[in-house]
């Protein structure tokens, strides 16, 4: 057996280091926090091949005075805690004193530090944990740290990194997360000489996500509302959550635009974004996630952040309660403010040829939904000669129109209140309906009203338990494929709960006696296989029963191109008046679009 042996230090802290130095972005991380601990107020970050060869951060922070800069560099060293502290009410971002160590053991460290009103600063350099250089040097006030060769001395570790492409965006990602969660901070991203990102610092939240995300996407926004009724004394009043989060139309295929902050710390946390996403429920389609940014305010005693040495995961006394207040507010934003696409310019009847010089008439509305804006629909509805609709882009000439991104909290365009009352005008087309409000014009889809009417009404049957079947006069047998089995069998009591009655009815076959009756005179298999079709594709597990429903709703949706009465379109339209979400269908795409009073003066320059 071998001895058990204290190692030695240098190899202690090699082993430590990989607790909070996993790869570039969490040097950028540490770093940038360190900038933000310091009272910065601009924060430049570089870096070259993905931080794989060099990362550097020069902050405007309150420097390191000149005979404390080794020590910053020694393990546990730390300014922002100290023997009386228990841990409790962290109020820094940074306290554990492992991060600079940690960095200098296992790259080349240069760092530069004046400290504000000195005449001069300091410079030092470290290789891999020794002091190479010691010098007195003049510069602004603030921090520079640069570090090189990151893992040199690690093999194992700079096996493990990923491309320079795919290291870039994970700290692209460090340095959108902390300029959302701290606005009022400046931050500028180069990486190989090109500038990658920069934000104004001027504290505006919705001015930083125009700067990270694009004016289109500050545009969608949506103002969470503030704190709720809870009175003062309650608990929940000292947890406030504010923030924005994107309209439905403009949703991402992935998590990365989810953004939490707590107390002014970037953390990531399942649950919470887990709240966040069931607040969008029914909002958006299949797999698309959310753009939101979150920030939390909770008393300081109530966050535990010493769980982690990265310190990305933070533990809340009271979860429930930050879940509860995150959910509320974002779905209140969503059901308040949930705005009506705007067709914000008509293109003028005359010579539609001209239109098509025009490259802003051809791109897709600003609310229009992303899964649309990739197919050419946006083509089709300006390229039809006769159509006198075409929205606008992000580009388009209207774009004075639009609340600038400088707009004092400027958010969504002209959010509504559910829908007004309409009036049904006629059908366009086999396919839209025509109606008219108290503010202009609105053009309905009508196999997305549909839908949006029946997902609605069959959840809520379906959570009464009370769906509505409709016996077949003659039982019908229904031939499965095996994946189609496959599903009956893992699904047959979802089936079930929606209006299916079905036996099995020897080796692949089943007998179907009563379907749901918003099937209507459909053919049962049709119907049948249709949605076990829908299910085998899948949707995200725990989820199927809404996937069912949406599946159902489409299903018995009248279609586009089907000719409607007036008085049924008016039955449409007034059941679509009656939902929770008339705007979006159960996919998220629009049910609607709103061509304003306003518009429509000025397209024919009455004003
Ligand atoms: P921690 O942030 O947990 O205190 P670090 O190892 O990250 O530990 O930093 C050690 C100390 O160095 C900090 O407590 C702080 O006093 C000082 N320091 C580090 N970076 C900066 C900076 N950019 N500006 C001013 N002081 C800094
Ligand atoms: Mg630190």
């Amino acid at each position: 057996m071998k001895a058990i042996r204290i190692l030695p230090d240098r190899l202690a802290r090699r082993i430590a280091a990989g607790e909070v130095i996993e790869r570039p972005a969490s040097v950028v991380k540490e770093l940038v926090e360190n900038s933000l601990d310091a009272d910065a107020t601009r924060i430049s970050v570089e870096v070259r091949d993905g931080g794989r060869s060099m990362i550097r951060v020069v902050d405007t922070g309150h420097g390191i005075e000149p005979d404390q800069v080794e020590l910053a560099f020694e393990r546990f060293a730390t300014s922002k805690v100290d023997e009386s502290s228990d841990l409790v009410g962290i109020a820094t971002l940074g306290f554990r004193g492992e991060a600079l160590p940690s960095i200098a053991s296992v790259s080349t460290v240069d760092i530069s530090s004046q400290v504000v009103g000195a005449p001069v600063g300091v410079r030092r350099v470290f290789e891999f944990g020794e002091t190479k250089v010691r010098e007195q040097v003049g510069l602004p006030a603030g921090t520079s740290i640069t570090v090189r060769d990151l893992f040199r001395n690690v093999p194992a570790r700079l096996k493990f990194l990923s491309s320079a492409g795919a290291e870039l965006a994970r700290v692209h990602q460090v340095i959108v997360s902390y300029a959302l969660a701290r606005p009022e901070v400046s931050f500028r991203l180069v990486s190989d000489e090109s500038e990658r990102l920069s934000t104004s610092g001027r504290g505006k939240l919705i001015e930083a996500v125009g700067s990270l995300y694009g004016a289109r996407i500050a545009e969608a926004m949506l103002e969470l509302p503030g704190p709720g009724p809870a009175a003062p004394s309650a608990p929940s009043a000292a947890f406030v959550v504010t923030g924005l989060v994107g309209a439905p139309t403009v949703s991402r295929g992935n998590r990365n635009y989810t953004i939490l902050s707590v107390n002014g710390r970037w953390i990531q946390n399942r649950r919470l974004s887990f709240a966040i996403e069931q607040a969008y429920h029914g909002f958006l389609a299949d797999r698309r996630f959310p753009i939101a940014v979150i920030q939390i305010r909770v008393p300081s005693g109530d966050i535990d952040v010493n769980v982690h040495p990265a310190k990305t995961e933070v533990r809340f006394l009271r979860e429930q309660i930050v879940f509860a207040e995150l959910q509320r507010s974002v779905r209140a934003a969503l059901l308040d403010l949930s705005p009506v696409p705007g067709v914000t310019r008509i293109a003028p009847v005359r010579g539609w040829s001209e239109r098509s010089e025009r490259p802003a008439a051809t791109t897709p509305n600003p609310l229009w939904p992303d899964p649309l804006a990739a197919t050419p629909l946006g083509q089709m509805r300006s390229s039809q000669p006769g159509e006198a609709l075409s929205a606008d882009g992000p580009d388009g000439e209207t774009r004075a129109t639009a609340p600038s991104v400088d707009a004092p909290d400027g958010v969504a365009p002209t959010p509504q209140r559910a829908l007004p009352v309409m009036r049904v005008i006629g059908q366009t087309q086999d396919t839209y309906i025509i109606a008219e409000g108290p503010d202009g014009v609105y053009l309905i889809d009508q196999h997305a009203a549909h839908e949006r009417v029946l997902f609605e009404e069959i959840g809520e049957r379906v959570a009464r338990h009370a769906s509505e079947s409709q016996q077949l006069l003659a039982p019908e047998t229904v031939e499965l494929e095996p994946h189609q089995e496959e599903v009956l069998a893992r699904h047959g009591e979802l089936l079930k709960d929606v209006g299916y009655t079905i036996e099995p009815f020897g080796p692949r076959a089943v007998l179907v006696r009563a379907v749901p009756k918003v099937l209507g005179r459909e053919s049962a298999s049709q119907g049948l296989l249709g949605l076990l079709d829908s299910l085998a594709e899948g949707g995200s597990p725990g989820d199927w029963r809404e996937h069912l429903i949406t599946s159902l709703a489409c299903h018995a949706s009248v279609t586009a191109g089907r000719r409607m009465s007036t008085d049924e379109s008016r039955e449409l339209v007034r059941r679509l008046e009656e939902t929770q979400q008339p705007h979006t269908c159960p996919h998220g795409r629009p049910t609607m679009i709103h061509l304003s009073a306003a518009s429509l003066a000025r397209e024919f320059g009455r004003r």
